[in-house]
């Protein structure tokens, strides 16, 4: 098989490229690559599906705005034959909670977020209180509130994605890459595991918390390992006040979902790997007591059910790799470290500028290129991730 573009790997990142480069003015062939259309250890359906424009850097607010305004179109945009795409989106709001030592840079981060037009509210200790009166803000210096941002459910967005990808005409190939044969400086074809061979002007590596194991294929070192996370869901005995998706202190982090509350505690010290056991006693030990202090009225909740996941962690800086990397035709969408979700929608478009108008045309995303590893020089967030 012969295609202008191999995207290895059909979780959100994946599909989202296909969708822009088949809706791109000038569209080209496209072949999305996935071993398993079940994405029974894909990222994208164990996500939380927060969305916020809460970041330091222009480049992920920006890919935010993006996302929410895609998302919140994604019901009709997506439909295919009439038939709507529903993806649970909600505008719940998002909340950042820091200590009094942490007010500088919530203040200079909240500072970059108005100059690019988020709806973001300063709030005090006593706002806090006003607005969340079950929320225990002794200890606080302040919060910011985003209340357009939100929240959706990550697995329709996946279904959708690529059943649009599909209708819009991107193949959705069924295979594992085993191996990725080069001439000179450039890709030339995909070995599936199955014998059959993809041949292809344009690679891109979007295998998620795998991507190492695809660029190793091309002899090529990324500094993306996977690393586990829990998404936990509780119910709490006596409901209290709606809350927004809430980051505490500590990366507290979760949010409404149904009868109860979804979310988890990152743990950036978790061993690297592909580990999807379940540590049962880390609620208890971790996650109950955050959020018991943060909102005494929930300390008699009930956990229901626990899901690992991988993040592919960007050790270097906790941002993406994005475009050519080492070789010319060959294209890093990988490293999201926690925010591939929201910001798969900007990274399609994106690509689809990156290789059909030769270059970023909407938000600049050179900062996130594999230049940076080369020279060893992080791009972070600043302040809370
Ligand atoms: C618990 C948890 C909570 C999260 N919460 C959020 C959140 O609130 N908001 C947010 O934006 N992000 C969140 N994330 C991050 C988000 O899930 C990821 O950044 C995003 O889903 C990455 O999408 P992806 O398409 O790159 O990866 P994936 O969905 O993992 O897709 C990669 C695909 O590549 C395939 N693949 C791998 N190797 C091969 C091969 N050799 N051949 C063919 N196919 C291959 C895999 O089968 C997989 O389906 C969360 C992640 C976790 C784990």
């Amino acid at each position: 098989m012969k295609t202008d573009v191999a995207v290895i790997g059909g979780g959100a990142i994946g599909a989202a490229i296909a969708y822009f480069l088949r809706t791109h003015p000038r569209p080209c062939e496209v072949a999305v690559v996935e071993r398993d259309p079940a994405f029974r250890l894909a990222s994208t359906p164990r996500a939380s599906g927060g969305i916020r424009q809460l970041f330091s850097l222009p480049e992920n607010i920006l890919l935010s705005k993006f996302g929410l305004e895609f998302f919140a179109d994604f019901e009709h945009a997506m439909a295919v034959d009439g038939e709507p795409a529903p993806i649970g989106f909600t505008r719940g709001g998002y909340l950042f909670i820091v200590p009094p030592a942490a007010i500088p840079v919530l203040q200079a981060n909240f500072e970059v977020q108005q100059r690019h037009g988020v709806d973001v509210r300063w709030l005090d200790p006593a706002g806090l209180k006003a607005q969340f009166p079950s929320m225990y803000v002794d200890d606080l210096g302040a919060g910011v509130h985003s209340p357009t941002d939100g929240w959706l459910d990550p697995s329709s967005v996946l279904q959708g994605l690529r059943r649009k990808a599909r209708a819009v005409g991107a193949q959705l190939v069924t295979g594992e890459v085993a191996a990725i044969e080069c001439e000179g400086k450039r890709v030339r074809r995909l070995k599936l595991r199955s014998g059959e061979t993809i041949e292809a002007d344009h690679v891109i590596n979007a295998a998620g918390a795998w991507a190492k194991e695809i660029a190793a294929m091309v002899g090529l070192t990324v500094p993306i390992e996977p690393m586990r996370r829990y998404e936990h869901y509780f119910e709490p005995a006596t409901p209290i006040e709606r809350l927004p998706y809430v980051k505490d202190v500590n990366r507290l982090a979760f949010r409404p979902e149904g009868k109860g509350y979804t979310g988890g505690v990152p743990d950036l010290a978790e061993p690297r790997g592909f580990n999807f056991e379940v540590d049962h006693d880390y609620f208890e030990r971790v996650v109950w007591p955050a959020v018991a202090h943060r909102f005494p009225p929930l300390e008699t909740l009930k956990l229901k059910n626990t899901m690992p996941g991988l993040y592919d962690q960007n050790e270097l800086d906790g941002n993406p790799i994005l475009g050519p990397s080492g070789l010319e035709n060959f294209h890093l969408a990988a490293g999201f470290s926690g925010h591939g979700l929201m910001h798969a929608p900007g990274i399609g478009r994106a690509f689809a500028e990156l290789i059909l108008d030769g270059g970023y045309r909407t938000i600049d995303l050179a900062r996130f290129g594999w230049q940076r590893v080369v020279d060893n020089k992080p791009c972070r967030e600043r302040g809370i991730l």
